[in-house]
């Protein structure tokens, strides 16, 4: 299929092909012509699937019927994230979206961890709004938002918003809202817990389930190497320089751990920056932007974050630290191998954790043959 049949406004074709999209994702085919009547609709789909133009996409063209009306500080779209890094990568695709169209849209990212003032002053004549809970409120609260003609909502990925505890913030969030709007809810799982806020949210949706690549992971390499826990250092050194890996995403589990890692590698010659919570906004940016320019050779991250990094073709993923849970092994490996391209995914186990990632495997279907570092010289 092609997007020239979902009867999108021509300009947005114009930029669709421009950003070299040429066929619809799976989430893309359903979800746009359901969203461009302006019907409600619960998209199960994952980071990867193409599931933030499959909101842009229809907002946008809605958008555009639109008569103009007076600037104010009222956003007729608020879309809501839970990080600040979806924050600014679904503000950054309306920006490629609608940078060259006639009728002018303002959008604009919206977080916590950076002034406020800014974003106050910022605030007027904006159409769009991507923003996370806490300071949505606190701007809603000084008065320098308001939200009572806000006509479409997105919630994306709503299953981390309630993991990162948003719930109370997101119920105050709709009580604000006009109960006549269009609510999409985007999330990567269905949980008990995703019901909750779905019967408040959504109106008779239409579901569209995608099955997604990440889960059954087919296309993502991965391999695996018995090691323990003073040899990874020295491992994670010695794949980079024999594979010359010249982008690669690292996980633990812990912020400490990630800054270790990232020095340790800096010191020994192999360019290194960590991304976690504890981190500010401008070095949280800074990293990512030199990492996605392939100006950084190694991004240390801790879960928290992966969500929020979207990079193209990334080539390779080192789990340094095995995650808890097999949800959080798939999500991370899934960083790598998107949108159709391979990738490899290597992960470190040591001798006490092969039980747990027996159990990660089996709920992935997949099976590794594992390479005990002690055979390699490094
Ligand atoms: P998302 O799931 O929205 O984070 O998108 C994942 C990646 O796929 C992004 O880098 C998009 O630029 C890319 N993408 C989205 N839709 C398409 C499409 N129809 N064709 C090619 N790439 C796409």
């Amino acid at each position: 299929m092609s997007f020239n049949k979902l009867n999108l406004h021509d300009s947005l074709l114009d930029r669709i092909t421009a950003l070299g999209y040429s066929t619809p994702t799976a989430i893309q085919e359903q979800a746009i012509p359901v969203a461009m009547e302006g019907k409600d609709l619960l998209g199960i789909a994952k980071t990867g699937s193409g599931k933030t133009a499959s909101f842009v996409l229809p907002i946008i063209h809605r958008l555009l019927a639109d008569k103009p009306v007076q600037k104010s500080r009222q956003p007729k779209v608020l879309v809501l994230v839970p990080t600040r890094e979806l924050a600014m990568q679904v503000n950054e695709v309306f920006r490629q979206f609608s940078e060259t169209l006639s009728s002018s849209l303002k959008s604009m990212a919206v977080f916590g961890g950076v002034s406020i003032n800014p974003q106050m002053k910022a605030m007027y004549g904006v159409d769009i709004l991507i923003a996370t809970p806490g300071r949505l409120l606190d701007l809603q609260r000084s008065n320098a938002i308001g939200l009572s003609k806000v006509q479409i909502l997105v919630l994306d990925e709503a299953d981390k918003m309630l993991n990162l505890g948003f719930e109370k913030e997101m119920e105050e969030i709709i009580k604000l809202l006009p109960t006549q709007r269009q609510s999409m809810l985007f999330s990567a799982t269905l949980s008990d817990r995703l019901s909750g806020i779905r019967k408040v949210l959504l109106s008779d949706p239409v579901v569209i389930e995608i099955e997604n690549k990440e889960e059954d992971v087919t296309q993502i390499n991965l391999s695996g190497y018995f090691v323990g826990d003073d040899r990874k250092g020295p491992l994670l050194r010695y794949l980079i320089r024999e594979k010359n890996i010249k982008q690669v995403l690292v996980f633990t589990s812990s912020r400490q751990k990630a800054d270790k890692v990232a020095s340790k590698l800096s010191k020994n010659g192999i360019e290194a920056l960590s991304i976690h919570g504890k981190k500010s906004q401008s070095e949280r940016v800074t990293a990512l932007e030199k990492f996605k320019t392939g100006n950084l050779q190694a991004l240390v991250a801790t879960d928290l974050i992966s969500r929020g990094i979207d990079i193209d073709q990334l080539p390779y993923v080192v789990n340094y630290e095995l995650p808890r849970s097999p949800k959080d092994f798939v999500h991370r490996v899934g960083r790598t191998g998107r949108a159709e391209h391979s990738g490899l995914a290597i992960t470190f186990v040591t001798k006490e954790e092969t039980h747990h990632f027996k159990v990660i495997l089996k709920k992935m279907k997949r099976y590794i043959d594992m390479i005990d570092s002690q055979t390699l010289e490094f």
